[in-house]
């Protein structure tokens, strides 16, 4: 007998803002809880998302979005491990397949653009994000390419948005094919190493958030800088409240150097893994986009 799902599909953390804001509801008919893992998704309050395409997603400002996730569909691969993720702690998404291949990615993608378009549905943005961070995918450049010319052929009025939390940016080859897209959007949380241990937790010991800022500079005003802002504390107690001046303002000055072509602001949206979190409020955050927009950068504010 068919057992009825009703899941409130929201996308990870760092996602563009605006996407974050839609829920996308879905009616899954399932066997059993088993049979889909839809259990210990409502037990964590996390997702996986499907792979390499999904959606599309509808949101009333973006329009609609088809989202590509470069990751295994069975778990998450993170460069970070974020406690606000909400794809939940790296540990507990352990992968056992593969990335999806390059062909594999082109071909799904291009089934599903042809599917939208004899459905006469356009994207208006194809968005890479997922379980983790698209550019650790060792085709990513490629897969750019292939999406640019899929987008030229099938949309080519859609825009091509990347999330990533900026690992490699650094890579001539990551940097070129970010330098590509229309959205280049990249995590900056705070310039504070502590800070960064204990909220985003990088997964390589050799992570330099001056480096981050480098690299995102090195874009020239391309990139689109993405922070989130929370409060609260970590499971053990430690405070992770990043709202105060001590963390906000060499986090705008490190802004100001970047001078990215946009900021945008956020804070956490749906229950976290880490279950003593807490939103920012919107005055704070309005506050903190306020002084962004100061230094003559367009911010938006999204809680
Ligand atoms: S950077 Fe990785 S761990 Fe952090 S929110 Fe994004 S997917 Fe999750």
């Amino acid at each position: 007998m068919a057992k009825d799902f009703i899941v409130y599909l929201d996308l990870p953390t760092h996602f563009h803002p605006p996407i974050r804001q839609v829920w996308l509801i879905c009616l899954i008919f399932a066997h059993t809880p088993y049979d889909t893992g839809l259990k210990q998704f409502r037990k964590m309050s996390t997702i996986i998302y499907p792979s390499p395409v999904f959606g599309p997603v509808h949101s009333r400002r973006l329009g609609i979005s088809l989202g590509i996730n470069l990751m295994p569909a069975d778990g998450k691969i993170c460069t970070f491990d974020c406690i606000y993720c909400e794809c939940g702690f790296n540990k507990d998404h352990r992968t056992k397949t593969p990335h999806p291949s390059r062909e594999a990615v082109a071909r799904a993608l291009e089934a599903k653009l042809k599917e939208m378009q004899r459905q006469n549905v356009h994207p208006d943005v194809l968005t890479f994000a997922g379980n983790g961070e698209p550019t650790s995918h060792p085709h990513f450049a490629e897969i750019i390419d292939d999406t640019i010319r899929l987008r030229d052929e099938y949309c080519p009025k859609a825009k091509i948005s990347v999330l990533s939390n900026s690992t490699f940016i650094h890579r001539p080859k990551i940097h070129e094919a970010l330098s590509k897209v229309d959205n280049n959007i990249l995590k900056l949380d705070t310039i504070d190493p502590a800070y960064i241990n204990k909220v985003d937790r990088p997964a390589q010991p050799s992570y330099d958030v001056n480096r981050i800022i480098a690299g995102i500079k090195a874009f020239k005003g391309q990139a689109i800088v993405q922070t989130m802002f929370l409060k609260g504390t970590t499971e053990d107690g430690t405070d992770v409240d990043n709202t105060s001046e001590a963390f906000v303002a060499p986090w705008l000055e490190a802004v100001r150097e970047i001078a990215p072509r946009e900021v945008m602001i956020y804070t956490i949206d749906r229950e976290t893994p880490d279950q003593f979190l807490r939103k920012a409020a919107p005055e704070e955050l309005n506050a903190i986009r306020d002084r962004v927009i100061a230094l003559g950068i367009p911010c938006t504010a999204s809680y």
